[in-house]
This record gives C-alpha cells, sequence and structure tokens, in this order.
C-alpha cells in the first residue's frame, strides 16, 4: 500500500518536472515566415530527372524568431542588390538565367524585419540552413550578430568543390571571416532550452543544418530549409543541386522521424503551395 503511494507520488513528480521543462521550451517563443521574393528556375533544380524543362516560381523562405534571449533569424534570402530586376548586375547573366531572382526591396530581410517592428541591429543569432546565394546572400546587414553555422559548411562555402561553386556567391560573405561565427559540429540546442535546436542535415550541402522550433500551441516545427525543397522530396523524389544524394536521403529519412516522434510538421524550403497555406500575417506561437 505505502510502496503503491510512493510510487504514485514519484510518478506525478515526474509528470510535474516534464511540464515544467516543457513550458520552458516554448515559452513566449513567436515565429514568422517570410519570403526573399520569389526565384524562376526549372523545377529539375528542385526534383531529379522530375519536371526537367518545366519553369516554376518558387518561394525562399526565411523566418523570424523571437525568444526571451535574443531576436533569431534563420536564413537571410538573397542579396539586396538583386532587388528590382537587378538580378544580372549582381549575380550575373549565367545565375540570373538559372534562378531568375524575383525580389522586391521591400522583400529583403532588412524591411521584413520593419514590417514586424524590428531593426537588423536588434538581431542577436543568425543560423544559415548553409551559404547557398539564396541562404546566407544578405550576412553583411548583420555585423554585430553572432553567426551559427556548421564548420563544414564554413570550409564548403570558402572552398567549394568545383562542380558546386556556382551557388557559392563568395562576394555575398567576403570580408565577414572576422564575423562572431558559431561554428557547429553536428546537432546544437542554441539556448539550451529545446526551443531552438539546429539538426545536422547535411547531403544537400556538406554542413547543412535544420532548425527544430518548438512553440506553446503550434507545436514542433521543423524547418527543413534546403534538406527537403518540397513535398515532392519528402515523398521520396531525389532532390536537384546536391552534394551528397545518399547522405540527402538520409537527412529527409531523419527529419520525417523526428517529425513522426514528435507529432510536428516539416516547412519546406521552396513549396510554393505549403507556403501559400501558411500564415503570413500573425506569429506562430
Ligand atoms: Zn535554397
Amino acid at each position: 500500500m505505502i510502496l503503491k503511494r510512493l510510487r504514485r507520488l514519484a510518478a506525478g513528480a515526474i509528470g510535474l518536472l516534464c511540464a515544467a521543462s516543457f513550458n520552458a521550451h516554448a515559452q513566449d517563443v513567436r515565429l514568422w515566415q517570410v519570403s526573399s521574393g520569389l526565384l524562376e528556375l526549372d523545377k529539375g533544380w528542385l526534383t531529379a530527372m522530375s519536371g526537367v524543362g518545366t519553369k516554376i516560381k518558387v518561394p525562399v523562405a526565411m523566418y523570424v524568431i523571437k525568444h526571451p534571449r535574443g531576436l533569431v533569424l534563420f536564413d537571410t534570402g538573397n542579396n539586396v542588390a538583386v532587388s528590382d530586376g537587378k538580378c544580372a548586375n549582381y549575380w550575373g547573366e549565367g545565375l540570373c538565367g538559372a534562378f531568375n531572382a524575383q525580389q522586391t526591396r521591400d522583400e529583403v530581410i532588412d524591411r521584413q524585419l520593419a514590417k514586424l517592428g524590428f531593426r537588423p541591429e536588434d538581431v542577436t543569432h543568425v543560423v544559415y540552413s548553409h551559404f547557398h546565394l539564396d541562404h546566407a546572400g544578405n550576412i553583411k546587414l548583420f555585423p554585430k550578430a553572432k553567426h551559427v553555422v556548421q564548420k563544414e559548411e564554413l570550409r564548403a562555402a570558402w572552398w567549394p568543390e568545383k562542380f558546386q561553386r556556382a551557388a557559392y556567391v563568395l562576394k555575398d560573405y567576403e570580408g565577414t571571416r572576422d564575423y562572431d561565427f558559431l561554428q557547429l559540429n553536428g546537432d546544437f540546442d542554441l539556448f539550451g532550452d529545446g526551443s531552438l535546436v539546429a539538426l545536422d542535415t547535411k547531403g544537400h550541402t556538406q554542413g547543412h543544418q535544420s532548425l527544430q522550433v518548438t512553440l506553446k500551441n503550434t507545436g514542433v516545427l521543423l524547418l527543413a530549409a534546403d534538406a527537403i525543397y518540397t513535398a515532392e522530396n519528402e515523398a521520396g523524389v531525389i532532390p536537384g543541386i546536391t552534394w551528397n544524394t545518399n547522405l540527402s536521403m538520409q537527412s529527409i529519412d531523419r527529419l520525417k522521424q523526428i517529425r513522426d516522434a514528435k507529432r510536428g510538421q516539416i516547412w519546406y524550403s521552396h513549396d510554393a503551395k505549403q507556403f501559400g497555406e501558411h500564415a503570413h500575417d500573425r506569429a506562430y506561437d
């Protein structure tokens, strides 16, 4: 009898502890999804051997996350210089032919922040999925922030394999080596409370990472970035433009396993349909 009561007490205490730690994860974290305009590209860049020759327009997802300990960005979109029809002036004809950026100045991350009531200098942390042109394009707008990147990605960005060079635009980040980089080697819990966890999803590039965000009401969001461009990749179509196909497919599986275990959602980087279904006039909390 006494043993039973003790057991029940212990179970109750553990339950309380779990609830307390969950609340700590999700406390007052808010997330907005925004887009750095559109990219017009051949569908085959996203889904290998599927839809080759078909031009599609896709969003360039970025995220603004307010946490009690800071204002965090996940990715920064296309460089400000490609705005308002000036793509070729900055990226050059070849890149703009492949990824025609349709971005107005108002869609650049600094103006997106302003629409939400923040200034670029309020940003404490910029987390990068990877250093491709549509993700790390605006690092120089945040010289005072802490920049959170996988170490392998930094190595790849500064000296990419020849076949990867086009998508790494060196002038986006030339001169930033003395910035405050938090160089990661695998998964990392950014504030130690489980609310924002960088997940190793290498494959698209050597140091690609996704971001797991735990929100009080919305639950777990897995911001896949280019580990999963679209729903088709999640369903098994091999992603185009990938450094290592086998690792890409393993990373897709990894995100799906975590999603299922946590009953969360996977948000893609370049899926017009899913992006359109999300709310953009309010924060997710
Ligand atoms: Zn991308």
